[in-house]
């Protein structure tokens, strides 16, 4: 991972202490299945079962990079998968803050969970999973300074803007056969700005019209 890391630092992806710092901590091969050890610091997607994958570190440096995270902020990671962007989110915004991480698919959400838990961020409240349609977000727990989406959107869930502090971002993949990685900071009540980053490619956000 040591040489994929700064690879990504070379290639500009990767920019910020904090979020370089986040990726040396948190090992991706703790997310990956047994069999699939050997890959996990590859700048692929890898197979985590059930049809879905863990993301290419590219893209998720470079959508973290894009969020702008700060300590002490309250993020919905949405497709939380096998966990490691929910323990990236973690280790960023440090002791203060909190990740609430949803995945729709149960023995996901277990297996994300367990991955998160050998980094102490479960016990200590710091990253808490949830089964559910994240398309709904987590109206108890919003608003949000920060909203990660890890599939793609055919449309923009106005949900999760509602979901938005003022000044909060979300970031999420949207299109159907290939995807732009779409930036909204929500700027005044009703009032977003928005940013697009063509030529991704995501499995489907379920549920999204
Ligand atoms: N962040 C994950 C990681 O680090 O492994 C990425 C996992 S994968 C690219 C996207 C995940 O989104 C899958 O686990 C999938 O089950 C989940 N997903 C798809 N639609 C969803 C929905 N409507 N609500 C919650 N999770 C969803």
């Amino acid at each position: 991972m040591a040489e994929l890391i700064q690879q990504l630092i070379d290639q500009g992806y990767l920019k910020t202490k904090k979020v370089i710092q986040a990726f040396k901590r948190i090992n991706r091969r703790d997310f990956v299945l047994p069999d699939m050890q050997s890959e996990s610091g590859k700048n692929i997607p890898l197979s985590i079962g059930h049809g879905q994958t863990i993301s290419q570190p590219l893209t998720v440096a470079f959508m973290i990079e894009l969020l702008d995270i700060q300590e002490g902020q309250k993020i919905l990671d949405i497709g939380s998968g096998s966990g490691w962007t929910a323990a990236l989110l973690a280790e960023i915004v440090g002791p203060k803050g909190k990740v609430f991480a949803i995945e729709r698919i149960q023995e996901l959400k277990d297996f994300g969970e367990s991955n998160v838990s050998k980094y102490n961020f479960v016990k200590s409240n710091r990253a808490i999973f949830i089964v559910g349609d994240g398309i709904k977000g987590l109206p108890e727990q919003a608003p949000f300074d920060r909203i990660h989406v890890a599939a793609a959107a055919n449309k923009i869930p106005s949900t999760l803007l509602k979901q938005l502090t003022i000044g909060g971002k979300l970031i999420i993949p949207q299109g159907i056969n290939f995807q732009d990685i779409v930036l909204i900071e929500k700027i005044g009540k009703n009032k977003y700005q928005q940013e697009k980053f063509p030529g991704f490619n995501f499995v489907p956000l379920i549920g999204s019209d």
